[in-house]
């Protein structure tokens, strides 16, 4: 069993599609979506593409949304195989919506609410699971433009609840109108995304259970909605990493608890002048 978060457009959609294609019939991948209509259309969508996932209705952002889709798989498959947090918001660089809104708001989405799901549906995942978290590059960016204490700091290993202070601290930050002084850059989806990749080592280190996988990645720049259509990949080639972690073979060595890029591991660490390919 399969779930894709926010798959009703986008990478999403496309990596339902591929994991569809490469894990056939015998296998059940949900498409989800907040929204029952624009589910409904993605699935028009697929089946014209020769592909016939299942449904479930699941919006991040709401905790009985969630425990619903946890309970529905538990109670008809028992668990889950493969978890790809997919679903995310960024505010557009032209937004006039004040800053310490940006960050409460997408910090909520993209970090806390992927802790959400990843807390209801962890306990139903079985032996050899895979988990991919959807991370970016611009938490590379966000890194290097951090301040050197502030460097320092989030390149030592964190425990989840640090993890977890530093995201609650940001958005008190920004409400306070001193995310500057803190040594941040003014990006709070950049933030988000350090909190994805910080929360997926710290998760990668704790998690037990008999060969259960998860890393993170940045699909590259994608021709979707949230980019506003200026990235110039595809999203089934946003959707090649993704799939590759989703579906790694049991017993794999590596990568664990790690951020790929193009299926490339690229460690946590300032590399001055870094910017995205
Ligand atoms: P899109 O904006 O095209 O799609 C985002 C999807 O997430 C939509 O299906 C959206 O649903 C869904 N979503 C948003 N909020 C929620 C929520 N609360 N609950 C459930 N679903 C939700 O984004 P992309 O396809 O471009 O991005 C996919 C992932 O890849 C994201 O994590 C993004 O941060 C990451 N990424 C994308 C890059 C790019 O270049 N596109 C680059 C780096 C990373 P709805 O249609 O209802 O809004």
């Amino acid at each position: 069993v399969a779930v894709v978060t926010g798959s009703n457009k986008g990478i999403g959609f496309a990596i339902v599609e591929q994991l569809c294609k490469q894990l056939g019939s015998s296998w059940a991948v949900y498409l989800t979506s907040r929204d029952k209509a624009r589910g409904a259309d993605a699935l028009s969508q697929l089946k014209k593409r020769g592909v016939e996932p299942r449904f479930h209705q699941l919006d991040i952002d709401s905790q009985e949304s969630v425990d619903r889709l946890a309970a529905y798989l538990k109670g008809t498959y028992g668990g889950l195989d493969i978890l790809v947090n997919n679903a995310a918001i960024a505010y557009k660089g032209d937004s006039t919506a004040p800053f310490a809104e940006q960050a409460e708001v997408t910090i909520a989405t993209n970090f806390w609410n992927t802790l959400r799901v990843c807390d209801a549906l962890f306990p139903l995942l079985k032996p050899h699971a895979r988990v991919v978290h959807l991370c970016s590059s611009v938490s590379d960016m966000a890194l290097n433009k951090a301040s050197p204490e502030l460097q320092k700091k989030l390149t030592q290993p964190m425990s989840l609840d640090e993890v977890k202070q530093l995201m609650s601290d940001f958005v008190a930050r920004a409400k306070a109108g001193t995310v500057q002084e803190a040594g941040w850059p003014q990006t709070a989806y950049g933030v988000s995304k350090v909190g994805v990749r910080l929360m997926t080592y710290a998760q990668a280190r704790d998690i037990k259970g008999d060969d259960i996988v998860i890393n993170c990645c940045c699909p590259g720049y994608v021709d979707t909605d949230m980019t506003s259509h200026k990235g110039p990949k595809t999203i089934y080639e946003g959707a090649d990493t993704p799939v590759y972690l989703a579906t790694l073979p049991p017993g794999i060595k590596e990568p664990i608890g790690e951020h790929l890029y193009e299926r490339k591991v690229v460690p946590w660490a300032v590399k001055p002048g870094f910017t995205i390919a």
